[in-house]
Formats: C-alpha cells, structure tokens, sequence
C-alpha cells in the first residue's frame, strides 16, 4: 500500500507525501484513504489501546475496507467529513490556504543561485520602526524566585520588597563613648560633672545591664544602647578620673559639656529602614553599584522574586570562518572568527549570560540542526553571517522554511548593518509542553556591522525580557562634533566616535577613524555611536548631533 508513499509524523501532524505521477498517486491515495481517519486519531495521540477494542474487523468496518472503497465510494466521504465539499463546492480545483502574506519570502536554497532573488524581497525598514517590531515582538519577562546573593545582581524585581527588620534592629550609639541618662526634665541632673562607669556596651550579641541616673556605661560605635540610656556622650568630651585598684578598668570619668540633649549620637529603631515599609519597588533594578543589593542585605531579605535574565546563545556562521585562535595561518579564503568572541563579551558586558554555540557551515542542515538544538537551550540566539544576498546566506530561509519561524524583518535603512535580521520562534521545549517564543537576531558577517546591530537592536531585546523599564537601548547623549563628518543622504549612519567630557560642562565627539563595516578597529577606544542623520554633505564642527553611549565617557576635566 505505501510501496512509493512516504508518510511520517512530526508532532501532531501526520504527513503524507505521494509520488510524483497522477496514477501512481490516485493509486497510493486510495490506498491510503481509508487509514486516514483512524491515523490521524492516533497521531493526534488518541489511546491505541481504546482504539484497537474489537481487532481488525471493527478497524476495516470502521474504513470501509468491505467492500473494497474507492476515492469516489460515498463510504470513504463518511471518514472525510471536512468541509472542503461543502464550503468550496465540492472538487473545484485547488485551493491555496494561506494568504501570500504568510507565505516564506526567503530565498529557497534547493533552487540554486540562479533562482535566488536579486534584490532582498524584504522591505527596508527605518531603525525606529525595527526597533517598534522588537519591542513589540520580544517575550514578556517571567518572573522567578532567587535567593539573595551574587546571582541577583543585574536584575529587576518582579515584586516589591518589604522590610522584614527595623534597621537598626536596636538602638544603637553612633560614636565611642559613655551612654547616659540625659535629660531636659529637673530631677535629672545635668550631664556635666564625675559619673562611676557601672557598664560596657560592646557591639556584640546579647544582654546589657539597665542604667540609672547618675551613671554612665562605657559604650562602642554600633553596641546596643542600655536600658534606661537616652544619649551618648563622645569619649573625646570626657576625662578619666579614677581607676580601679588594679589599673585595669576605668573608675570614674568627668564629663566635660552639659550641653547633651536627649536622643544625642543615638540610632533609634527603624531611623534607616523601619520593620514593613516598602524599601524596593517592582521594576527596580539591583545594580552592581551596591546600593540596592546592601539595602536587601540590610533588612534580612532571604528571596526576592525577580525577572529571569534571557540566556544568549552565540553563533558564527561561513564555511570561510575559523577559530580565532587556531594556531596556524590562514589558507586563502579563510577568516578568523571575530564575531563569535566579540558578541560573547559584548553581551556579557551588557550584563547577560552567554553561550558560546561555535561556528555553522553553510550547509542547511547543519545550519539548521545548530538553530534547532540551540532554540531549546536558550532563549535569544544571536548569528552573525548568512544575511547577505549569496546564495550561501541561508540564514533568512532557515529560520522561515525549517523551522517555521517568522521573520519580523530583514532590512533595515542603516550604516552600517543594513541586512539585519529579527525573527522569533515558536519552540517546544523538552521539560514542558508550552510552546515558548524563542528570538533569533541573524546580524550581518562583517564585524563592525554585527557590533553596532548587537548594541542597537539585541540589547534593546534583552532588556525587556530582563524586566527592565523603557526606555530600552543604549543611553543617548548629545555630544558636540571635534571635526567635520560626512553624512549619508538615505541611510542613518553609526559612526563609531570618543565621546568626551570637558571643562565646558559638554561632550565632545571625535571619530575612530576608517568606518568600513568590516573595520572592527573602527571599535577600538569607542565608547559611543554618534547617529548622523541622513542628508546629503558635511556636519560641521562644532555641531551637535545624538550619540548612543555603549562605554564610560572619558573625562578631560
Ligand atoms: P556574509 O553575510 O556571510 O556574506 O558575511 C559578510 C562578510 O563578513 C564576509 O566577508 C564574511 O567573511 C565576513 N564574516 C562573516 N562572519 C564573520 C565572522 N564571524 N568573523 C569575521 N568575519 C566574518
Ligand atoms: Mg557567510
């Protein structure tokens, strides 16, 4: 029955391929016809066993084997109840199902170079309107819960955090020096004059004795304050007067002032950080700065629930591309693989894991197998290469043609970086059965290009799965030009600058250089993007213009 069928089951789905030939395949389908509903419930994963209740007989009467069917037998139409007959009249010709809209733009790779398109079919997008597809296309951030420690460094809270201790938990003396009984009220004398030292207080765990009036305690920065303490004179403000007979602890002290108001030096409970209060926001980012992280640390926060960073995956793509660091020289056609090292520590110094996913031929199976196994384990691939208009760059029908993804676009009115690619997904992974949008970024294979597409277009992305707040992206300055620049009439240029701080209390932008996209020294030293707007001619010096700074200005203060 299935001598020249190929049928096979991926997923849900039970595909059927028939031959080629009109009869070969009338003859396989009639064959096959009468199998179909029963196939499609057990591929559809109905229970076999249920299924299969009542053997063979009941299966060929069910198909309508007896008598033998045919594609015309009404016996067969009885398993075929679709609407096709009915809604589109019945064997009227053929009907295509999806609109040309959804169909794959991208090249097919089986057709050779000469059926490739000789203009990218995709439509050539401004950075801004890229930039709306990102925002609008990238996953929502998912929340999770995380112990406080290193590992919550660099993320957004998904909740707010309450307090869960006072601090100070107790209160406290903030000087080194004598706890007294201090006073506005008659009886209590003043603070002035020869007190015994009854006690000391040291910053350490566990009970202090109570004080009275006319009596100090020797007391450190920190230690808890005795009961019956309203303030602390600085040992600075007091002279010893007498010690004990072995010479070892203080006796008595004078004290100088009676200028000591009650509540002096002290540290009341909850005067930093009081027991419930909000002391961070959802939204709010934990900064390698300390200050958030020390302020958690503080109040005894144990877990936090915060957004889960995107894990990246990294990946080369060219048969001409090798190791950066193979030892040997380079045959003719070979190049090092700059862009795999660079993205990695790109994204990692944007504040994200990354792995590193190797170099892909230009193969499409091997392109393809790499994006398959690298979907599951991550959650934003980035590949650089493959995007240009060769018949090799199989990027674009990779991610349409295998693996059913959707590209959101695939040209991008900008220099450079222009064939820059963003697509997304639908993807099962293997520990659960929800279907997870997945990014893929397929940057240009020049060095420069795929550099500043990561900084303009992958972080952006990062950062709303992150949980961070808009505005996304890189922060953007005005800067003054140092000389003159040249322009691009059509395309919005990225010009790799210095951007200064001077005396002036301005920003000042010198170019790197050579911007040929496949300079990577045109990176080197830069700390910004200076974003020339698109008209034909010179900027002049001295003018200002937008730039985008991806590093720590340089002060020339
Ligand atoms: P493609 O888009 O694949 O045609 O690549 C454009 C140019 O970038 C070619 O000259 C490639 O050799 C170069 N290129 C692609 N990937 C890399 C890489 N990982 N490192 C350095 N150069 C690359
Ligand atoms: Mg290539």
């Amino acid at each position: 029955m299935m001598a020249r069928t190929v049928a096979g089951i991926r997923d849900r789905t039970l595909i059927v391929t028939l031959p080629g030939s009109p009869k070969g395949a009338k003859e396989n389908l009639e064959a096959i016809l009468p199998q179909l509903a029963h196939a499609c419930q057990q591929a559809a994963g109905a229970d076999s066993r249920t299924l299969h209740v009542g053997g063979t007989d009941k299966l060929e009467k069910e198909a309508g084997i007896k008598p033998r069917p045919t594609v015309e037998d009404t016996s067969v139409h009885q398993h075929h109840h679709h609407s096709h007959d009915h809604a589109y009249g019945g064997h009227s010709g053929p009907k295509a199902h999806t609109k040309p809209e959804e169909r794959p733009v991208s090249n097919d790779p089986n057709a050779g170079p000469t059926k490739r398109h000789r203009e990218s079919p995709y439509p050539m997008l401004a950075v801004e309107d890229a930039l709306k597809l990102i925002a609008e296309h990238t996953p929502e951030p998912k929340a999770v819960k995380a112990a406080v420690n290193e590992g919550v460094v660099g993320t957004v809270l998904a909740e707010d955090v309450t307090a869960r201790e006072s601090v100070p938990a107790f209160r406290a003396s903030i000087v080194d020096g004598y706890a007294i009984v201090a006073s506005k009220h008659p009886m209590v004398p003043s603070t002035k004059g020869l007190f015994p030292v009854t006690g000391v207080s040291h910053a350490q765990a566990g009970a202090v004795a109570k004080l009275s009036i006319g009596e100090v305690a020797r007391i450190t920065t920190g230690a808890p304050l005795p009961p019956g303490a309203t303030a602390v004179v600085m040992v600075e403000d007091t002279v010893l007067r007498s010690t004990t007979e072995d010479g070892q602890e203080e006796d008595e002290i004078e004290i100088l002032t009676d200028a000591i108001k009650e509540g002096e030096n002290v540290r009341e409970v909850g005067s930093d950080v009081k027991a419930i209060d909000v002391v961070m926001k959802k939204g709010e980012g934990i900064t390698a700065v300390g200050g958030e992280f020390g302020l958690l640390a503080s109040v005894g926060t144990q877990e936090v629930s915060i957004f889960k960073r995107p894990l990246v995956g990294v990946l080369s793509t060219g048969d001409e591309i090798v190791p950066h660091d193979r030892p040997e020289d380079l045959r003719l056609g070979e190049v090092r693989d700059t862009n795999r090292p660079t993205l990695l520590i790109a994204v990692r110094g944007s504040g994200f894991d990354a792995v590193d996913l190797g170099i892909a031929s230009d193969k499409p199976g091997a392109l393809e197998n790499t994006l398959r196994d690298a979907l599951r384990q991550v959650d934003v691939v980035i590949t650089s290469g493959g995007v240009s208009m060769g018949e090799l760059d199989l990027l674009k029908p990779t991610i349409e043609r295998s693996l059913g993804g959707t590209i959101h676009f695939g040209r991008v009115s900008m220099k450079p970086g222009k064939p820059t690619t963003f697509a997304t997904v639908p993807v099962k992974p293997s520990d659960s059965s929800d279907r997870e949008r997945k990014v893929i970024f397929s940057l240009p294979g020049n060095p420069a290009s795929a550099v500043v597409t990561y900084h303009l277009f992958v972080l952006p992305a990062l950062q709303k799965m992150a949980g961070f707040a808009q505005p996304w992206g890189l922060p953007k300055v005005k800067v003054v030009l140092d000389h003159e620049m040249k322009m691009d009439p059509l395309r919005t240029e990225y010009h790799r600058v210095i951007v200064s701080a001077r005396e002036d209390g301005l920003l000042y932008a010198t170019s790197t250089g050579f911007q040929r996209s496949s300079r990577i020294g045109s990176f080197k030293g830069a700390n910004a993007l200076l974003c020339l707007p698109t008209r034909p001619g010179m900027l002049a010096k001295g003018e200002k213009a937008d730039a985008l700074l991806m590093g720590r200005v340089v002060s020339l203060l």
